[in-house]
């Protein structure tokens, strides 16, 4: 069997969303070994990458800079390399700031403004961004299924429920809460999503990244695929008032005698 060709990898724009093909005039890197000695990482490189969107309509510079603790390779006929140790030492992405990914008009602005401030938070302070999270999943079980209960463990329980017995909102698969229950059940998310959304709770930056992806996906599984369904809807209806006029219009131009079969009737 013949493996598919994956194709040239392609880069996501963090402003505007937009896959693409980075050409060499879209992007620059540079890596500097620091010459400071005594170090007790002993050497260590700073690297940043940069590169510039290629939609016309966007532009904006995406700009990331990371430290690594490096070992040194002597050259014997050549300059000396360096490799890395491992993960970064530090870093994050400048611009734009955070992690979070553009979100489009129709979801609600709150929603948006709470995920925005969790993702630009979460290194610095998970419990804090855990907690937004929280509060941005419960605002959308309220407002995309219509279910409020005094805390988010009773309404991902109701929302269980009513898909269970198929009263759930269109759109509401029963792998999404699936999903929810998962993330529900991993560390302190689950015992925490028992206490009011307002309570600062404890975790870690990786739990606080697994409830930050939960709701991205709730953003694309609910609310997007509801407006591409509508506008899809939109689309056949269109087409479809339009087939009716074509036709209305085609028997108004015919003569009266002739049926649609195109015979003449006696
Ligand atoms: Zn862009």
């Amino acid at each position: 069997m013949v493996a598919k060709n994956p194709g040239p990898p392609t880069w996501i724009c963090p402003h505007c969303n937009v896959a693409q093909l980075i050409a060499d005039e879209k992007i620059d890197r540079y890596s500097k070994v620091l010459s400071i000695t005594g170090l007790a990482e002993e050497y260590v490189s700073v690297d940043y990458h940069a590169i510039g969107c290629a939609n016309p309509s966007c532009k904006k510079l995406t700009l990331s800079c990371y430290a690594y603790a490096v070992t040194k390779h002597f050259g014997i006929n050549g300059p000396d390399r360096y490799s890395k140790n491992g993960p970064p030492l530090a870093g994050s992405r400048f611009l734009p700031k955070g992690s979070s990914k553009p979100q489009p008009s129709y979801v609600p602005q709150v929603l948006v403004i709470d995920y925005e401030e969790a993702c630009a938070i979460k290194d610095l302070s998970p419990k804090a961004s855990a907690t937004l999270v929280r509060r941005c999943l419960q605002g959308m079980i309220r407002d995309f299924c219509g279910i409020t209960k005094d805390t988010l463990a009773k309404e991902i329980r109701a929302l269980r429920e009513a898909v269970d017995g198929d009263t759930a909102p269109k759109g509401v698969a029963s792998e999404t809460v699936d999903a929810i229950d998962h993330v529900r059940s991993i560390g302190n998310i689950g015992a925490h999503m028992e206490k009011d959304i307002n309570v600062i709770v404890d975790v870690d930056s990786n739990e606080a990244q697994m409830l930050i992806e939960l709701v991205e996906m709730l953003f694309d599984e609910w609310y997007i695929a509801r407006h591409k369904r509508n506008e899809r809807l939109q689309a056949i209806t269109a087409l479809g008032s339009q087939k009716q006029e074509e036709r209305k219009q085609l028997s108004l131009s015919s003569p009266p005698d002739v049926a649609e079969s195109g015979f003449v009737t006696l």
